[in-house]
């Protein structure tokens, strides 16, 4: 079974087609600048060149066409007809309340998504366009949406709802929602595989560090925690954003520099974080290589990072009541070692304990914990796309 896993950004699309029968990546690729001048689509087949193809791609729906040519290409194809392809897979942001798993796209589904534009303004009318073209151009090919929210729909009420009143919870749906759910799902599945125990009888907690970053508390395989929020803009420090904060610090700022709302929305999600802080990058890299250097405000950077996600690792022990595991992903958690070890420094009475030559690696699945430590700390790639096609072949079949 073949499965083309989509995922709709406003002005990019980027795909994987997998052959199930291995769980093989046939062909990858990214079409970027979809209605900005420049635009273009690099298409890369398993094992053959890159390509890349300039035109003027003026939505998705183009965009999506491309790609599906690029696919069925006699030169750097990979499929020689789309019938090949048994079903479609597709990144949505947010479903809200409405979905706690993965669900077959019908019209009532369509319908729900776009009940959820307000949740998501940004993410979810892009990924509702991706689902929309794929219609257009496949139109007998089962879709499956995959929703960054579902995996924390299984948090108790006493950690989703915030101290406010339980009114705008039931009018506007203010809650914690959580973000990154399928990169959560998919290391807590290795973990326990790695592990080699059942799922049901541990305590994870996931460390997804990337640009974006998030942390969830998997107990049993389920969600019972996570510290993104209402929006991605709560919770750890991260590239640009700024995390926790005292809400009041908002009114504050607005009034100080004169901001309009939009003006500080953006602020608090674009210009904060550790490029905030650091005043040098909100890449890590450029980061640790300028607090190498001796700048000072590029060290307390990473000081503040890693200490956030040092608090969130203790409260999540304590919601669960221990903790067997702690899973490190996404593009820092999967390669910075420093950053690892700096986190891991101190929790020591939690039973964590790195082995600083396993530590020394990157980008590959391996337990860094020292052999007498208790808990396990593992380093696994995330792979949401791999997960998308297997929750899509479940679905399908
Ligand atoms: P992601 O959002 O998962 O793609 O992660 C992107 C972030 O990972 C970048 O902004 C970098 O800060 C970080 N990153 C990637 N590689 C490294 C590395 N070798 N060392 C430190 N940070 C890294």
């Amino acid at each position: 079974m073949k499965i083309l896993v989509i995922n709709c950004g406003s002005s990019s699309l980027k795909y994987q087609l997998f052959d199930m029968k291995d769980e093989s990546v046939m062909a990858k690729g990214i079409v970027e600048r979809i209605k900005l001048d420049g635009s273009f689509l690099k298409h890369e087949p398993a094992g053959g060149d890159k390509v890349e193809i300039k035109a003027e791609i003026t939505d998705h729906q183009i965009a999506l066409k491309m790609v599906l040519e690029a696919l069925t290409h006699p030169e750097y194809g990979v499929i020689k007809d789309l019938s090949e392809i048994s079903a479609v897979g597709h990144r949505v942001v947010h479903a809200g309340e409405k979905f706690s798993g993965s669900v077959k796209i019908t019209e009532e589904v369509m319908d729900a998504l776009k009940e959820c534009i307000d949740l998501a303004p940004l993410h979810n009318p892009p990924n509702i366009m991706g689902i929309e073209a794929t219609k257009e151009l496949m139109p007998d090919v089962p879709m499956v949406g995959v929703f960054d929210t579902a995996f924390h729909q299984t948090m108790p009420e006493y950690a989703f709802l915030y101290g406010l009143p339980y009114e705008l919870y039931k009018k506007y749906g203010i809650r914690r929602y959580g973000f990154h759910g399928t990169s959560h799902k998919y290391v807590s599945l290795r973990a326990a595989a790695i592990l080699n125990r059942p799922i049901q009888e541990l305590k994870i907690v996931t460390c997804h560090l990337g640009n974006g970053s998030s942390i969830a508390a998997v107990k049993g395989g389920k969600s019972i925690d996570t510290s993104m929020g209402f929006t991605p803009l709560e919770g750890l420090v991260m590239g640009t954003r700024c995390g926790d904060i005292d809400p009041a610090i908002v009114f504050f700022i607005m009034e100080k520099e004169k901001m309009t709302a939009a003006e500080i929305n953006n602020f608090l999600n674009k210009k904060c974080g550790v490029l905030g802080i650091s005043n040098v990058s909100s890449d890590f890299r450029d980061i640790e290589e300028a607090a190498a250097r001796g700048n000072y405000r590029a060290q307390l950077a990473l000081d503040i990072f890693a200490y956030n996600v040092k608090k969130y690792i203790g409260a999540y022990a304590a919601a669960m009541g221990g903790i067997d595991a702690v899973v490190f992903t996404a593009g820092i958690g999967e390669n910075s070692s420093s950053m690892r070890k700096k986190i891991c420094d101190g929790l020591e009475f939690l039973g964590i304990k790195i082995d600083p030559e396993k530590n020394n690696t990157r980008g590959r699945e391996i337990d860094v914990s020292s052999e007498t430590a208790k808990v396990r700390v593992l380093v696994i790639p995330t792979n949401e796309e791999l997960m998308i096609a297997r929750e899509t072949m479940a679905l399908v079949k």
